[in-house]
């Protein structure tokens, strides 16, 4: 098991860990099967895309049309917090990524980076615990 830590901006900070995947990666005994990705907290998310600046908007754009910051959420009804659209968010793109792992290195496609999308209305540092499970 490993960890990897992120200082984020939050608002859908969208910051690529491939880099700091592959160098945890690379202590691994274990070189065929499947690393597991799994970020701590109820208002980010892991998933891929090609990261470059105008995918980054984009992604901005289409999340800020699905689910508005200024709606009147119950959640902020609740605890004041105000972030109801973060944990919707969050839990929509989902907590949890599974990349597989050929001869030592991740399969990603060309231009596939593994990202951190940090929802929340604050800056915050987050946690990313990842496994590698053997495969054949
Ligand atoms: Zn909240």
């Amino acid at each position: 098991m490993f960890k990897i830590h992120v200082s984020t901006r939050g608002f859908t900070d969208i910051i690529d860990i491939t880099s700091l995947v592959k160098s945890q990666i690379e202590k691994e005994k274990i070189k065929e099967g499947v690393v597991c990705l799994f970020v701590t907290g109820s208002t980010a998310a892991l998933t891929t895309i090609e990261y470059e600046p105008g995918l980054k908007k984009d992604f901005q754009e289409i999340i800020n049309q699905l689910i508005p910051e200024n709606k009147d959420y119950y959640h902020n009804q609740k605890w004041g917090d105000g972030n109801g659209f973060a944990h919707l968010r969050a839990s929509l793109i989902g907590p949890s990524l599974v990349v597989p792992l050929e001869k030592g290195q991740l399969v990603l496609g060309t231009w596939q980076q593994i990202v951190l999308v940090d929802f929340d209305n604050r800056p915050r540092e987050r946690e990313i615990v990842g496994v590698v499970v053997k495969g054949e």
